[in-house]
């Protein structure tokens, strides 16, 4: 089998540390399960503007698009924040999606049993929770043109945005959705405001067309944006993936990722198309930031970081049994009683940083 080429993009604070032991995940990948990695690290965020001038320089650039797949901790801290716009950590963050054409971003809300207490519904509506939120990253009101802000000749002001969507981008976001579903519970809930904007009209009517041309195994449902929202919180293990436009998903994923409690355990994924070498681009990287107010004390939960290389595993890779390997292992700590700070319990053992990667590798080890 050829080596999967990652590049690692630790950045900065936290993200050094939680990359830290994603990484010895790796080491343990290729020892005991024989997977080869090409492995290539580069600098992105602060430590990349320290290093280069730059927040994104061209041979992280070059290096992302030459791996299969890119794994990031997190970029910025107050260090930071006075620098002009163009040279802040962010935006060595919007850059590399830019530049990688990422259009997809995947955000699982799964929460674990043994923590369920920590999310803000009752355990037993969450208890169990696996749900994926595809979101379409690139179109729609954020970048519909035309926009802007404009003054009437009565002085008044009148601000405009466009929701605008074509068909290449719902279908492309769709297959996303589909070919995910096909991988899980086979259900897609697509969801739009067909019965005001004749945009997710458009949207909806592609995803129909294209389920029946393409995907006649995944079963479809629509949903309003409001309904949905509201069935988020009220019964959320009803869905499956959930497939939304732009501005409709960064909420909804939001509302979803509050059902699991802690950003500590959120990975996610961004997706572009697939390049000459028929691999799709793709960035795997936790929801939270870089967490200054931690940084450098090993107390940051590096679980989100692990389950975003193990998305990685799952999807970009095809090792489908070691990313179960991984989840697992996950559980079983969570079982066990271990817990960094932020999803610490009553009665369970609070551990560091490194304890938690050292124990999810002894986990891993019954499981080989
Ligand atoms: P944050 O996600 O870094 O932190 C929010 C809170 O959650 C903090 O109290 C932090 O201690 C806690 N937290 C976050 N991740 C945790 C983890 N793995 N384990 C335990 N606790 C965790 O958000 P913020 O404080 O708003 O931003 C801090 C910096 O991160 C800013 O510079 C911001 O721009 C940047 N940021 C980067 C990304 C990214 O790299 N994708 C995302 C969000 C924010």
């Amino acid at each position: 089998m050829a080596a999967k080429k990652l590049l690692i993009l630790p950045g900065d604070g936290i993200g050094v540390e939680v990359i830290g032991q994603a990484r010895r995940i790796i080491d343990w990948l290729e020892k005991k399960r024989g997977i080869s990695f090409e492995i290539s690290e580069g600098l992105l965020g602060g430590i990349a503007y320290d290093k280069t001038g730059t927040p994104f320089p061209k041979d992280t650039l070059d290096k992302a698009m030459e791996a299969d797949a890119v794994l990031l901790g997190a970029v910025g801290g107050p260090q930071w924040d006075n620098l002009p716009f163009d040279k802040k950590p962010e935006r060595g963050l919007l850059g590399i999606r830019k530049e990688m054409g990422l259009f997809a971003n995947l955000r699982p809300a799964v929460v674990f049993e043994e923590l369920a207490d920590a999310s803000s519904l009752k355990s037993d509506l969450v208890a169990g929770l696996d749900i994926m939120i595809v979101r379409e990253l690139t179109g729609g009101m954020y970048f519909g043109e035309p926009r802007g802000v404009e003054t009437l000749p009565d002085g008044s002001r009148r601000g405009f945005n466009t929701m605008v969507y074509t068909t290449e981008e719902i279908r492309r976001i769709g297959k996303v959705a589909f070919e995910i579903a096909r991988e899980r519970g086979k259900r897609v809930c697509s969801v739009d405001k067909a019965n005001v904007l004749e945009c997710t009209l458009l949207w909806r009517e592609e995803m129909t067309k294209l389920r029946d041309e393409e995907y006649p195994d995944v079963e479809l449902t629509h949903m309003l944006v409001d309904n949905a929202a509201m069935q988020l919180v009220r019964f959320p293990k009803q869905f499956d993936v959930m497939v939304t436009e732009n501005t409709f998903g960064d909420i909804l994923s939001d509302c979803a990722s509050m059902l699991t409690g802690s950003l500590g355990m959120l990975p996610s994924a961004s997706w572009g198309a697939p390049d000459a070498r028929g691999v799709r681009r793709a960035l795997y990287e936790p929801s939270h930031g870089s967490a200054p107010d931690i940084a450098g004390k090993d107390m940051a939960n590096p679980i989100a970081t692990i389950l975003s290389l193990s998305m990685c595993l799952r999807y970009s890779f095809g090792l489908t049994k070691e990313a179960d390997m991984i989840d697992g292992a996950i559980k079983a700590v969570l079982k066990g009683g271990l817990r960094t700070a932020d999803i610490m319990q009553p009665g369970k053992a609070r551990v560091s940083t490194s304890v938690m990667g050292e124990s999810i590798i002894r986990e891993l080890d019954k499981l080989a």
